[in-house]
């Protein structure tokens, strides 16, 4: 893992290292905690930086046998890391192994292996390091060059550590991202009439219709776009596009009011009109909508009991996702009403499945409208990166691709857009060097510069937003 890591060709290392590598990192999407950037956090220590909601790590270490009171128990955080070090060698050809290892150089300037016999010096190390100004949070996004991040955010959420953060003026843009999850969620009705509640609460408002419903939900989009959002973001098994009519919806609706769960068909019409309505609202403002699609997720049910979700006992799921696509978008498209869409799926047989989508509704209107999202979660690994990139450029344009984003709970997570334009710059370093593609540096050069940044700079309209950035020219 030198500087050559993953670039194999005397053209890719040029690629990298001249065009790649001193792009700055625009986060579309993550996991960050708003509150964290707001007050400027500092990690007491290595471990709460590092394993603290990592659920990538709690699963390997699970998988290796290490007790839950490592993961997530109540050992302290030095025995924590200990057990995570005694796994890390154990980690081969898992992506966490190369990120571990690129984490610790990058942010650390630690180049050891990490294992049992260097975990203490090792934690001492980055803990000291962690404790100074220099590793606060802020300065850990600035010394990854980040210029734009987008957090998750509920509906519900005040956004009042976005509006600290906008009032400190930080160079750094942290915008909001719009996940109404929750609002089309029905499957229990104790929680969602909770949830509708707590919309009355934030909004003001007293909720006894759909109509009323509806006006209070987009009475937070609209509180978003004040906020600096313009994406929008859904984690779904699939996307919903059932038959329904608008008395239809209201029923459901007004059962669900009064206790009374409903039949799935019917669960899965109000899914479908929330989500077409959401879908609306963004083509209206012109936001981005994000789908992640095809996670199984909650399956251990002893644990998630116990942990609460997102503590790692999700997977793959294999459901049927072109044919609900297909009507989904269609039907917004049909009225003009599709938003810049883009799509990750987390099935690796429905790349190109979604490859294909996306082409159907590329209208011309801007490169790269509908675009097939970077390999997510379970794919966010070498073979997916190569494999989404490969389906992409079989069936579209890769050089329209919006690129890279870490997805990630964790502020060190930011040399996975380094690991992606390595493994960008060696698949168009060797194939130029076989002669598959024109021995073009400079054209080549632009394009993956495009890929790393300035796509999606243009694609969410940030052009502007952040510092000027010096290109590159090599
Ligand atoms: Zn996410």
């Amino acid at each position: 893992m030198d500087e050559d890591f993953l670039l194999n060709s005397e053209t890719s290392k040029h690629l990298y290292h001249a065009y790649a590598k001193e792009m700055p990192v625009i986060d579309y999407h993550c996991h960050l905690p708003p509150d964290q950037i707001a007050n400027d956090h500092q990690f007491e220590n290595l471990t709460q930086a590092w394993l603290y909601g990592d659920h990538y790590k709690w699963r390997a270490m699970r998988a290796n046998g290490i007790h839950e009171s490592y993961c997530t128990g109540n050992k302290n955080d030095f025995e924590k890391l200990q057990k995570w070090a005694e796994t890390v060698p154990y980690t081969l050809r898992n992506p966490l192994y190369h990120w571990t290892h690129l984490e610790l150089q990058r942010y650390f300037d630690v180049h050891d292996i990490l294992n049992a016999n260097t975990a203490e010096k090792i934690y001492k190390e980055c803990t000291a390091k962690l404790q100074t100004p220099a590793y606060s949070v802020c300065n850990l996004l600035r010394k990854m060059n980040v210029k734009v991040v987008c957090t998750t955010d509920d509906p519900v959420d005040s956004l009042e550590h976005h509006q600290r953060i906008k009032d400190d003026d930080f160079e750094i843009k942290i915008f909001p991202a719009f996940r109404p999850d929750k609002a089309m969620n029905i499957d229990d009705v104790g929680v969602f009439n909770a949830y509708v509640n707590k919309l009355e609460d934030v909004t003001n408002t007293s909720i006894d219709s759909l109509a009323g419903y509806l006006k209070a939900l987009k009475q937070r989009h609209d509180f978003f776009a004040t906020m600096g959002c313009t994406v929008s973001d859904h984690g779904l098994e699939q996307v919903y596009a059932e038959d329904y009519t608008d008395a239809e919806i209201e029923n459901i609706f007004n059962s669900i009011r009064s206790g009374k769960s409903v039949t799935m068909q019917d669960n899965l019409k109000f899914r479908s009109a929330m989500l077409h309505i959401f879908a609306i609202w963004d083509h209206e403002k012109g936001w981005v909508q994000q789908y992640h699609l095809g996670a199984l997720r909650n399956n251990n049910s002893r644990l998630l009991k116990h942990l609460g979700a997102d503590t790692g006992w999700d997977s793959i799921g294999d459901f049927s996702q072109g044919k609900a696509l297909s009507k989904f978008l269609g039907r917004l498209d049909q009225n003009n009403q599709l938003a810049k869409t883009i799509l990750y799926n987390l099935n690796p047989s429905d790349n190109e499945v979604i490859a294909t989508m996306v082409g159907n509704f590329n209208d011309g209107s801007v490169a790269g409208k509908i675009q097939f999202g970077s390999a997510w979660w379970f794919l966010d690994q070498k073979d997916g990166m190569n494999k989404q990139i490969n389906a992409l450029s079989n069936m579209g344009l890769l050089s329209r691709f919006v690129g890279m984003l870490t997805d990630s709970r964790s502020f060190l997570s930011y040399p996975r857009h380094e690991y992606f334009r390595r493994i960008l710059c060696n698949l168009f370093g060797e194939e130029i060097e076989n002669g598959e593609l024109p021995d073009d540096i400079a054209w080549t050069g632009k394009i993956i510069q495009d890929i790393c940044y300035h796509n999606a700079s243009n694609y969410f309209n940030w052009k502007g937003q952040e510092q000027t950035v010096k290109l590159v020219t090599a």
